[in-house]
C-alpha cells in the first residue's frame, strides 16, 4: 500500500497528533488560520513535482502548460482582490516577499525606516538580528508613550533626519488601522518608496474591512496564511509597471529558484475563496469577535494596548494582574487555549518573558465562533490569569477546569470532520 500511515508510521503519528491538537485547542495565535480542504488538496497535489523557473509563458522548463494555468489564476485573482495591476505570487514566505522588494528597489547600505520590533513591527523591517538590519542602515520608529498609537510626527522627523530610501508600514502586533495616506505623504517628503507590509490584515483589506494600501503604497507585501486564510507563503503587489518588472527579476532569478507550484495552486484556491461573498461575512465577524474579546478582557481587569482594536488582533497587557507573558502562555496552553507571549510597547521585560500576550480571532472565527464564544474565551483567560496571579506555577486545578470547559465548547465546533 502507498498510504502514509503504512509507509511512514512515525511521521504519520506526528500529523495525526497535530490534527488532534488543532481539533482540541482554541487557536488564538493572531497569525494563524484554518485552511479549507480545497486549499490542502491543491497543496498536496502533483504540482509539487514541477520545476517552473520563470513566469507563465516565459519558463526555463518544458511541460509548464498546467502550472501556468495555476499561476495565472493566482495572479489574476490576487489583482482582483486587492485592486492593483501586478502580482508576484512566487515568494515562499512573507520574509522572502520583503527580501524580494528590498532586492528590487534597494542596495546594501541604503537607509530604511521601519517600525521597531518592540513597538509592533516585524523582524524583516530592519531589526538588528535580521538581514534587513544587517545589510541596510535601519532606522526604527515606534508608538507614542501616552496612547500607544503610531507616532507619525516621529516618523516624519526621522525621515527628514535620515533621508531613507524606503519607508515601511505594517507590523505583527498593531491592533489599530494604519494611515497609509499619511505614510505616503511622509515618504514623498523625502523621495522614499512606501512599502506596506499587510501580512497581518490582508484578509481584512481583501474584504473591504481595512483600508487598502493602494493607491498610497508603491508596493505592498503580504503573507497568504494569516487573515487571508491560504497556504503558508508570500506575495508582492504593485500598481507600477516599472516596479513590477524589478520585483519579478528580484524574486527570480534574484533570490529564489523554482517556485513552489503546489503552494501557488493553493494560493489560487484561497484567493478564489476570498473573492466569494462569504469571505466578507467572515472578516466582518473576525473584527466583531476581536472587539468582543477585548471589551470582555478589559471588564475582567486586563489591559489591552490602545484599549481595543480595529482589526483581528488584541494585544493584552498583563501588568494589571502582575503576571508575565511567558507564564501566561504556558498556563493557557495547559488549559488548551493557544496563544503567544508578546511584548507590549515600552515593555520592561525581556522578549523571552514579556508583559503581554497577543491574541487573534481569525482561526476561531473560521471554526464558527461568534461574539458569545469569544466572551466566554475572555472569561477563561481571566480565570487562568487570576489563578496564575494567586497560585503561581501551581495553577493546575484552574487549568484542568478550564480545559474541560474548552473541550465541551469545541465539541460543538468540529474541524476537518471528514479527515
Ligand atoms: N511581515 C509581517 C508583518 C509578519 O507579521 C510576518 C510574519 O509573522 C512576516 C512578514 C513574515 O512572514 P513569514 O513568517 O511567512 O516569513
Amino acid at each position: 500500500t502507498e498510504e502514509l500511515s503504512y509507509r511512514d508510521p512515525e511521521l504519520f503519528a506526528a500529523i495525526t497528533g497535530e490534527l488532534g491538537r488543532q481539533r482540541d485547542e482554541i487557536e488564538l495565535i493572531a497569525s494563524e488560520n484554518i485552511v479549507s480542504r480545497a486549499v490542502m488538496e491543491a497543496q498536496g497535489s502533483v504540482m509539487t513535482n514541477k520545476y517552473a523557473e520563470g513566469y507563465p509563458g516565459r519558463r526555463y522548463y518544458g511541460g509548464c502548460q498546467w502550472v501556468d494555468v495555476a499561476e495565472d489564476l493566482a495572479r489574476d485573482r490576487a489583482k482582483q482582490l486587492f485592486g492593483c495591476g501586478y502580482a508576484n505570487v512566487q515568494p515562499n514566505s512573507g520574509s522572502q516577499a520583503n527580501q524580494g522588494v528590498f532586492t528590487a528597489l534597494l542596495k546594501p547600505g541604503d537607509t530604511i525606516l521601519g517600525m521597531s520590533l518592540d513597538a509592533g513591527g516585524h523582524l524583516t523591517h530592519g531589526a538588528a538580528p535580521n538581514q534587513s538590519g544587517k545589510w541596510f542602515n535601519a532606522v526604527q520608529y515606534g508608538v507614542r508613550q501616552d496612547d500607544n498609537r503610531i507616532d507619525y510626527d516621529q516618523i516624519a522627523e526621522l525621515a527628514k533626519e535620515h533621508q531613507p530610501k524606503m519607508l515601511i508600514a505594517g507590523g505583527s502586533a498593531i491592533p489599530r488601522i494604519i494611515d497609509f495616506a499619511k505614510m505616503r505623504e511622509i515618504a514623498d517628503s523625502v523621495g522614499a518608496y512606501l512599502l506596506v507590509d499587510m501580512a497581518h490584515f490582508a484578509g481584512l483589506v481583501a474584504s473591504g474591512h481595512y483600508p487598502s494600501p493602494f493607491p498610497h503604497a508603491h508596493v505592498a507585501t503580504t503573507t497568504t496564511h494569516k487573515t487571508l486564510r491560504g497556504p503558508r507563503g508570500g506575495m508582492i503587489l504593485t500598481d507600477d509597471a516599472e516596479i513590477a518588472k524589478k520585483v519579478n527579476s528580484a524574486i527570480f532569478p534574484g533570490i529564489q529558484g523554482g517556485p513552489l507550484m503546489h503552494v501557488i495552486a493553493a494560493k489560487a484556491v484561497a484567493f478564489g475563496e476570498a473573492l466569494r461573498p462569504e469571505f466578507k461575512t467572515y472578516q466582518a465577524q473576525v473584527i466583531k469577535n476581536a472587539q468582543a474579546l477585548s471589551d470582555r478582557l478589559i471588564e475582567g481587569g486586563l489591559g489591552t494596548v490602545t484599549g481595543g482594536t480595529d482589526s483581528h488582533l488584541v494585544l493584552v497587557d498583563l501588568r494589571p494582574k502582575g503576571v508575565k507573558g511567558n507564564a501566561t502562555e504556558a498556563s493557557l496552553g495547559r488549559a488548551h487555549i493557544t496563544c503567544n507571549k508578546n511584548g507590549v510597547p515600552f515593555d520592561p521585560e525581556k522578549p523571552t518573558v514579556t508583559s503581554g500576550i497577543r491574541l487573534g480571532t481569525p482561526a476561531g472565527t473560521t471554526r464558527g465562533f461568534g461574539e458569545e464564544e469569544f466572551r466566554q474565551i475572555a472569561d477563561w483567560i481571566v480565570e487562568v490569569v487570576d489563578g496564575l496571579a494567586s497560585n503561581g506555577e501551581e495553577n493546575g486545578a484552574v487549568e484542568d477546569k478550564v480545559k474541560g470547559e474548552v473541550a465541551e465548547m469545541l465539541s460543538r465546533f468540529p474541524i476537518y470532520a471528514t479527515l
